[in-house]
């Protein structure tokens, strides 16, 4: 039986298509999951028009963000049945004895391949999951919804692990993309006064912002970090993709302030970091996410707390999976979702 995929299949711009696959055939440890529905992601877009700055192993299906049924269980896999409702995490290749995976650090581990660059991901009716990335899914939230656990799990571990914040702190997030807003969300839940940086293209996302109770800037946000006593913000979130906004981050950060990136930016940077040593500033890196993660995102998302809908822009079915990239590569909508159905 063959089901057709979104597939990366070269390096240059523009190689993605629509082919036809095999079911796959699962492992003793893995399960076989048909995918309900599976978030279109920053990076899918980065590999189509081929400005990613990771490998790839071409030819792969794309998508990361997934969620569906458990349909098939490999004879070494306890705990779960078919039928269960589950998302899957994203470290589809992990090497358990590294130190990092020991430590539960396996997002880390130098050789982790994930769903959609380094093995077969989910933009398609089946994919085969390691039991070990799998999380059950409350029955009231939809997999719409649910297939967002992992942008929601990298905004978490950016703003709640990775960063201090406290209540009462003011927090300015860089990029209004899909991680920028879920960022401001999860620094609003802290209890922090948050403000969300864009540009003039991004008004449409940015009044999605609004809507998580923060402020919306766009362009200069200098009057909003010195507001009150002058000095700067608690906590800069750098959200969007390019290197150029570490800069602005360290003129909007305050004293002894926390600089967190989680936006990628492939471009060299030309400016001295000497105002990261004289302001005593922390800068600090965010990547991925781990298990007790993905269990405290389905806690806030299956009891309300953290509501995804407003970011999701559309749902398309795989055949339209163009569309639903072009959507989001021009910022007319946040989030898209395909349904291979
Ligand atoms: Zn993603």
């Amino acid at each position: 039986m063959k089901s057709i995929a979104v597939v990366n299949y070269a390096e240059e711009k523009g190689s993605v298509a629509l082919r036809e696959l095999d079911r796959p055939r699962i492992r003793t440890d893995e399960v076989l999951l048909e995918v309900a529905n599976v978030g279109v992601c920053g990076s899918d877009l980065h590999q189509w028009t081929a400005d990613h700055s990771w490998p790839v192993n071409y030819p792969v299906v794309l998508g990361h963000e997934f969620g569906g049924h458990i349909v098939e269980l490999g004879t070494n896999v306890d705990g779960w049945k078919e039928g269960d409702r589950v998302v899957s995490e994203t470290a589809a290749v992990i090497d358990a004895t590294n130190p990092l995976s020991r430590q539960g650090l396996y997002n880390l581990d130098p050789t982790r391949k994930g769903f959609g660059y380094g093995v077969n991901g989910a933009m398609t009716r089946f994919v085969r999951v390691p039991a070990r990335c799998l999380h059950r899914v409350p029955d009231q939230l939809p997999f719409e919804q649910a297939c967002l656990t992992e942008p929601c799990a990298v905004a978490y571990n950016a703003v709640l692990v990775n960063s201090t914040i406290r209540p009462g702190d003011r927090v300015l997030v860089l990029g209004p993309g899909t991680i920028g807003i879920l960022c401001a969300a999860m620094a609003t839940l802290a209890g922090a006064e948050v403000a969300v940086v864009g540009l003039e293209n991004d008004r449409s996302r940015l009044e999605i912002a609004k809507g998580y109770g923060c402020e919306t800037i766009i362009g200069d946000a200098t009057e909003w970090a010195m507001r009150y006593d002058g000095m700067g913000v608690d906590c800069v979130i750098d959200a969007a993709g390019v290197s150029a906004t570490l800069r602005s981050a360290l003129d909007y950060v305050r004293p002894n302030g926390h600089i967190t990136k989680v936006g990628w930016g492939p471009q060299p940077m030309n400016y001295s970091l000497d105002p990261l040593i004289q302001k005593n500033v922390t800068l600090q890196g965010s990547f991925s996410h781990n298990w007790p993660i993905w269990e405290k995102v389905l806690a806030l998302l299956s009891t309300g707390k953290l509501d995804v809908k407003p970011i999701i822009g559309g749902v398309w079915s795989l055949g339209d999976w163009h569309e639903a990239f072009e959507q989001m590569h021009s910022g007319k909508v946040v989030k898209s979702v395909l349904t291979p159905k």
